[in-house]
C-alpha cells in the first residue's frame, strides 16, 4: 500500500476552494448558500493582503482596510456555512468521484468540486495540468483567448476563480468573475441532479420582499410558471411533481415578510459594527449621543 493511499481523509465536501481572497469567498457565498457543503482553504501569498487602502470596491465610501475586508469576507462565508481553514493546498489528484486535495500540514480532503481561486499560489495545480494552467515554463501565464466561460476548465469539476479566472487585475473584477464561477458550478450539480437543461441553468440567488416581484400570489405564480422551466424535457409525472415542489419551495423561500427584511436589516448592521474598529465604534457612538441630545438628529430625519 502507498503512502498516499494510508492517509485518512480529513474530511469531505462537495466543494473545496483553494484561496479565501475576494475570488475565493465570493464562491464560497453562493455555492454554500445553494446547499453544497463547502470549505475554503486559505494560506499563502495574498493579493488582497496587498492592497494599502482599498479605495475602489463598491460600498466602502472611505474605502476599506484589507484586513477589516478579509475579516468581514470569512465572517460572511462561514455564516452562511462555509468552514475555512488557514492551511496552504500543495497537491490534488483526481478520483473517481472528484479530487483529493492535500495541505502543507498533510491533511487531505476528498471534494467533488475544486475551486482554484489563488493565483500567486497554484502549483499544486501541476498534477490535474494538461498544459493549461501553469504555462510553458509553470508561471502564470493563462491564454484567456481560448479561456472558457464560467471558470470551467478542461478537466471535469475544476474550475477557476478570482484573479485566476481573469485577465484584469482588480478586485471587483475578481469577486465579479467568481459569482459567474459559482454559478457555472452550480448549474453544473444541477445538471448532474438530473435537472432539464432549462432549469439546471435557471438559477438566480436573489432576496426579495413578498409582493415586490408581481401582485398577487408568488407562490401560485411560480407554480403556474414551472412548466415553462422545463420546456419539452421528458419527465414522468412523478419526476415532475418533484421537481416542480422544489422550484416551488426554493421560489417561495426567496421572498421575505417586511418585517423579516427589517430584521435582516437590524442583524446586518450589527455585523457590520462587530468588525469596525472598536474605537471608530464608540467615537461615532458618542457624536450620535450628542447629536441625539441636541436635537440634531430629529432635524436629520
Ligand atoms: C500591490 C497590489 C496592489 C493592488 N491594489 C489594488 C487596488 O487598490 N484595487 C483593486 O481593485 N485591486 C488591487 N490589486 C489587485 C487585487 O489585489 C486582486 O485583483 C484581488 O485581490 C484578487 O483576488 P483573489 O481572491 O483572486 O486573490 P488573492 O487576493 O490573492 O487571494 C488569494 C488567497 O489565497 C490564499 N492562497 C494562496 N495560495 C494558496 C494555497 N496554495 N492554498 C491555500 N490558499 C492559498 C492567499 O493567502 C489569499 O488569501 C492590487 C494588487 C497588488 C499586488
Amino acid at each position: 500500500m502507498s503512502k498516499k493511499s494510508r492517509k485518512v481523509v480529513a474530511g469531505e465536501y462537495d466543494v473545496v476552494i483553494v484561496g479565501g481572497g475576494v475570488g475565493g469567498i465570493t464562491v464560497g457565498v453562493f455555492t454554500s448558500r445553494y446547499g453544497l457543503s463547502t470549505l475554503i482553504l486559505d494560506r499563502g501569498r495574498s493579493s488582497l493582503g496587498r492592497i494599502a487602502h482599498l479605495e475602489n470596491f463598491p460600498g466602502f465610501p472611505g474605502g476599506i482596510d484589507t484586513p477589516t475586508f478579509q475579516k468581514l469576507l470569512h465572517a460572511q462565508a462561514e455564516r452562511v456555512g462555509c468552514e475555512i481553514t488557514r492551511e496552504k493546498a500543495v497537491e490534488a489528484t483526481q478520483t473517481e468521484d472528484g479530487f483529493r486535495i492535500e495541505t502543507e500540514t498533510g491533511d487531505e480532503y476528498a471534494t467533488e468540486s475544486l475551486v482554484a481561486a489563488a493565483k500567486y499560489g497554484r502549483e499544486w495545480l501541476e498534477t490535474l495540468d494538461e498544459g493549461e494552467f501553469l504555462g510553458d515554463d509553470g508561471g502564470v501565464d493563462i491564454n484567456w483567448e481560448e479561456h472558457k466561460r464560467y471558470g470551467r476548465t478542461s478537466v471535469d469539476g475544476l474550475y477557476f476563480a478570482g484573479r485566476l479566472g481573469t485577465a484584469e487585475d482588480q478586485a471587483v473584477v475578481a469577486a465579479g468573475q467568481a459569482g459567474e464561477t459559482a454559478l457555472g458550478l452550480i448549474h453544473d450539480v444541477r445538471r448532474d441532479e438530473g435537472l432539464p437543461e432549462d432549469l439546471a441553468t435557471h438559477y438566480t440567488d436573489w432576496v426579495f420582499v413578498e409582493g415586490s416581484v408581481i401582485d398577487g400570489d408568488w407562490e401560485a405564480h411560480v407554480r403556474k410558471e414551472f412548466p415553462e422551466r422545463v420546456g419539452d424535457a421528458d419527465l414522468s409525472e412523478a419526476r415532475f411533481d418533484e421537481l416542480q415542489s422544489q422550484y416551488v419551495e426554493r421560489k417561495v423561500e426567496q421572498a421575505i415578510s417586511p418585517s423579516e427584511q427589517r430584521k435582516r436589516r437590524r442583524d446586518g448592521h450589527r455585523h457590520l459594527v462587530e468588525h469596525i474598529d472598536d474605537d471608530a465604534v464608540l467615537e461615532r457612538a458618542e457624536e450620535i449621543k450628542t447629536e441625539r441630545s441636541s436635537g440634531l438628529d430629529d432635524e436629520r430625519q
